[in-house]
């Protein structure tokens, strides 16, 4: 199993997403706290991590730690919205260090759009500018996608734009929107979508990519709404191969272990034949509708196959065939909700997630009296404030 954790470096933005589900926090990293999570991830045979945030970019020690995780063996990508990314020396500097993926997250190629969802103008020229530096540098490119409302339409216009004018992109990721933390979830009518609003466009954006040889992945999206494409779910993926995943998130939460894949289920759901290898309805924030969801009749087992089969995807490959598979996991559906690891840690090896000092509660405080501003200006909701645990 090809494990790969997450860590947030930062929580902090030069962007203003109206549907962040990981805002500003007053939690930070120094290169000590982000270090003993990397060498956890070491010790725990992961196969790489992700940084992320906030903006990672911004954190000034990133080039560091992600030399120092490289060294150790790890995997290194990085999410980003490319502002930073965008100039050459900065995306030199990531590949020098060790970085091998930058994920780049681009929401819509039509300008007034991203923007609107940005909360900033001119964020798509930088963003594309970023592809191309980080390209040229010589890393592996990613193009992420946060499925919402207002962009659920023209998913598939976006994937034509990138082929055309930046086919050196060979993977895609949607995840549908969170809309249970952050901004998103006091956010909800204005970016939670439909699962309806945008299935024609997602599959005609898979489709598209398929034909081109590509390959993708979809996150929080329920098979009966990408049944042709099922193979690409995350969550599906995860369930078949048994993945945990763990997320170091630089809040209250701090620690995250998932080793359950599975959301919210339908009555349907019942009766449904991918209801083994689903994620089902990521509805934590009880935004999307379950009535959405519809029992499909297909071969599980084609897609577990395709699954296990897959050469480009990171695996022990412990789980050779679909008989190996079925001896090992098929069985009644698990329970789904992800663990939570208390903080203070309890579980031995784990340690507190960033820290709390009085510099970084003035700088939240600062950057909550400049947010308030915008989230007027954008005609959006600010987050709840966070509260502090880990002092
Ligand atoms: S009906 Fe339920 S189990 Fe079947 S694909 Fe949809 S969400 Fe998954």
């Amino acid at each position: 199993m090809a494990n790969i954790g997450y860590i947030q470096v930062v929580r902090h933005c030069n962007h203003f997403c109206g549907f962040c589900s990981n805002p500003t926090s007053p939690y930070t990293h120094d290169f000590e706290s982000m270090r003993v999570l990397v060498d956890d991830f070491v010790a725990r045979g992961y196969f790489g991590i992700v940084l992320t945030g906030g903006e990672p970019t911004l954190h000034p020690e990133l080039p560091r730690i992600a030399a120092h995780a490289a060294a150790a063996g790890l995997h290194v990508r990085v999410i980003t919205n490319g502002h930073r990314l965008a100039d050459p020396a900065f995306a030199r500097a990531l590949a020098e260090a060790g970085v091998s993926l930058v994920h780049v997250s681009i929401y819509s190629v039509r300008p007034e759009i991203e923007a609107r969802l940005r909360g900033s103008e001119g964020t798509l020229e930088r963003a594309l500018a970023a592809l191309d530096a980080a390209h040229d540098a010589g890393l592996e490119l990613n193009l992420n996608c946060v499925i919402n409302r207002l962009n659920a339409d023209h998913l598939d216009l976006n994937v034509r734009y990138f082929l055309r004018h930046h086919p050196y992109l060979r993977h895609f990721v949607w995840n549908n929107l969170d809309p249970s933390m952050g901004r998103a979830e006091v956010n909800q009518a204005q970016f939670t979508p439909r699962l309806a609003d945008f299935e024609l466009s997602l599959h005609r954006a898979m489709r598209l990519l398929d034909r081109s040889g590509r390959t993708f992945r979809v996150e929080k999206v329920p098979l009966c709404y990408m049944t042709d494409f099922a193979w690409a779910s995350t969550e599906t993926r995860k369930i078949v191969k048994g993945e945990e995943r763990i997320v170091h998130f630089l809040d209250d939460k701090q620690t995250v272990r998932q080793t359950g894949w599975g959301h919210r289920y339908a009555p349907g759901c019942a009766v449904c034949s991918l209801r083994s290898i689903c994620g089902g309805l990521f509805d934590r924030g009880d935004a999307y509708d379950p009535a959405e969801l519809a029992p499909v009749f297909i071969d599980h087992e084609a897609i577990v196959e395709r699954i296990l089969m897959d050469p480009s995807d990171p695996s022990d490959g412990r789980i050779a065939t679909v008989a190996e598979w079925k001896a090992r996991f098929e069985g009644p559906p698990a329970t789904t909700e992800p663990t939570v690891i208390p903080s203070p840690p309890s579980e031995p090896g784990m340690v507190p997630v960033g820290r709390v000092t009085e510099q970084g509660r003035r700088l939240y405080e600062s950057k909550r009296r400049q947010e308030a501003a915008k989230a007027r200006r954008a005609g959006i909701e600010p987050e709840r404030p966070s509260s502090i645990k880990n002092k």
